[in-house]
């Protein structure tokens, strides 16, 4: 999509009226019964089979209904409007990822949010950069409950990858398998940092996120998405 076909998508949604992407009644684009089923509570979303060294991860639904819609209608509609929702659901998987690293007795100061990456190629292909629209949501959601919180955006692409749909677990991998990179090699050592994605899959993305991030002195904290497909392990 051109950068400017989203504006023609909110002002066709403008003109026409809005409707809610989970149930279709006129209104806004996540009625409030909707969007109750993406307030948690956060469940454990760690992928079966765990890629290695993959932390704790949370996320507040399954990937289908009412959650697939948003998540599908915000990223390849650009209906922006569904950031909020979703960055606040996302909230909830921090606060549960935050809550599992109290438990075990440790409290971080500042939150850093890192969005995993998308090829550049696809954001300019979208038009926007929805992951990172639904990250400064949340980051707001979470800033509003008194968590310290920043968007670290540190993440890129080193090189090109395939399409993951309809890869194997091992498949995915292979080809993410040093796919990242941290921006002008930057450190991030002794930041707390909670790697966000929209969807948990096979865990490739997030796993490989992780390594990069703590390879450059970042303490990883967990991982925070919205939905999870159905296949876990917990
Ligand atoms: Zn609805």
């Amino acid at each position: 999509m051109c950068p400017g076909g989203y504006l023609s998508i909110a002002a066709v949604d403008l003109l026409a009226g809005s409707e809610c992407v989970g149930c279709h009644r006129p209104g806004p684009a996540l009625c409030g019964d909707c969007g109750a089923r993406l307030h948690g509570p956060p469940f454990r979303a760690e992928p079966s089979p765990c890629p290695a060294g993959l932390p704790i991860v949370l996320g507040v639904a399954t990937y289908a209904g009412v959650a697939r819609s948003a998540l599908v209608a915000h990223k390849e509609q650009a209906k922006l409007g569904l950031a909020r929702p979703l960055g606040q659901a996302l909230a909830v998987s921090v606060l549960g990822v935050l809550a599992a690293h109290h438990g075990r007795g440790a409290r971080v100061a500042v939150v850093n949010l890192v969005p995993a990456p998308s090829s550049r190629r696809t954001v300019i292909g979208r038009g926007h950069d929805p992951l990172l629209r639904m990250t400064k949501e949340c980051a707001k959601a979470l800033r509003a409950a008194a968590v310290r919180t920043s968007v670290r955006p540190v993440l890129a692409a080193a090189r090109q990858t395939r399409d993951q749909s309809g890869l194997t677990a091992r498949e995915r991998a292979e080809n993410l398998a040093g796919a990242f990179c941290v921006k002008s090699g930057r450190r991030l050592d002794g930041q707390a940092l909670v790697v966000v994605d929209d969807i948990i899959t096979t865990g490739a993305t997030a796993s490989e996120a992780c390594r990069v991030v703590g390879g450059v002195g970042g303490e990883v904290l967990g991982v925070a998405v919205v939905a999870a497909t159905a296949k876990r392990c917990t």
